[in-house]
């Protein structure tokens, strides 16, 4: 029997209500890069970026898209029964390329009835609109659609720390885009940079919820193996999170959250084998226990300090 969930407006909840049932989530590596890393704009990527992408263990990035799916189908639907899917286009920036290239790499992924919609990670400055043409035409043939877009901290200075290599200008003008098209988007956000403040994650947040995010998933950021950010932690190791602590600044920012932005993610999700730091990111069950506990023990929920009206992102627009 599934939980049922008051206290906040969890992702997977949602898809239950919408299709009675748990809907699984396929990753595939589509053959796309990203002009962080093949020189457009810088090389190398991200200081977090994995060169594996954020592809799962049981996935194989060679095979063909379709192949990729019927794999990962056949994974979860032996171990939990799975009926219903959402392929997620995963790694890498999802919409860099030539729009003939786009249709013909989603279209791939329709393969049967019991894919209900499509997911597509990407970045702010690879959208325009011509993009948003090619997503408007797959919105429209699934029950399902988002774009999840990385904005990770709405602060200049952070995001040159990860070489990023884009702003909130670029998260803002996509956005514009996105939500004139009327495409739900989920906004990826990274907690706990060593230099940020508690108030320097929430208008991180603000940003993400007054430019009008469906959906957000919030990180802590931990390093992964054979990443700059890797590199960088092991020569002159830096302060990360305790769970604890990540779990106050999650606690916060939920409740200044509007209660109608569904929260995909409430923590980090990465290979325990890839991991370098910190720990206890591997005990994500634990977190999400500890999470629903201290709602429940401190009355709080979703929304409790929630504010609407004119916010500091819409204005600079
Ligand atoms: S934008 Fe995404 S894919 Fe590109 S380098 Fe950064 S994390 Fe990696």
């Amino acid at each position: 029997m599934q939980k049922v969930r008051t206290r906040w407006n969890y992702f997977k909840d949602r898809l239950i209500d919408r299709y009675g049932e748990i809907v699984y989530k396929i990753g595939v590596d589509a053959g796309f890069t990203c002009p962080n890393r093949d020189g457009t704009k810088a090389y190398g990527g991200c200081a977090y970026c994995s060169q594996q992408g954020s592809l799962s263990p049981n996935q194989d990035p060679n095979l063909e898209i379709k192949d990729q799916i019927k794999k990962g189908m056949a994974f979860v639907q032996r171990r939990y029964g799975a009926q219903k899917f959402i392929v997620y286009f995963q790694s890498f920036t999802n919409t860099y390329d030539k729009p003939e290239v786009l249709r013909q790499r989603y279209e791939s992924a329709l393969i049967d009835d019991r894919i209900v919609g499509l997911s597509i990670a990407t970045r702010p400055d690879c959208i325009n609109g011509e993009v948003i043409e090619v997503l408007k035409e797959f919105q429209k043939k699934c029950s399902y659609f988002t774009v999840e877009l990385g904005l990770q901290s709405a602060h200049q200075n952070t995001l040159e720390w990860v070489n990023r290599q884009e702003g909130t200008a670029e998260y803002i003008q996509a956005m514009k885009l996105l939500r004139e098209a009327g495409i739900p988007v989920i906004s990826h956000i990274i907690l706990g940079f060593p230099e940020e403040s508690l108030q320097d994650m929430v208008e991180t947040l603000d940003l993400a919820q007054h430019q009008g995010s469906a959906g957000v998933k919030l990180q802590m950021l931990h390093i992964i193996r054979g990443t700059k950010l890797g590199v960088m932690y092991e020569k002159n190791p830096f302060n990360l999170y305790s769970m604890h602590e990540y779990g106050e600044v999650v606690l916060k920012l939920v409740e200044r959250l509007d209660p109608k932005v569904e929260i995909h993610r409430i923590t980090g999700e990465t290979e325990k084998e890839q991991l370098i730091a910190p720990d206890w990111v591997k005990h994500k069950t634990k977190f999400f226990d500890w999470f629903e506990n201290e709602l429940e023990k401190r009355n709080s929920y979703q929304g409790k300090t929630f504010e609407s009206g004119p916010s500091f992102a819409l204005a600079k627009e």
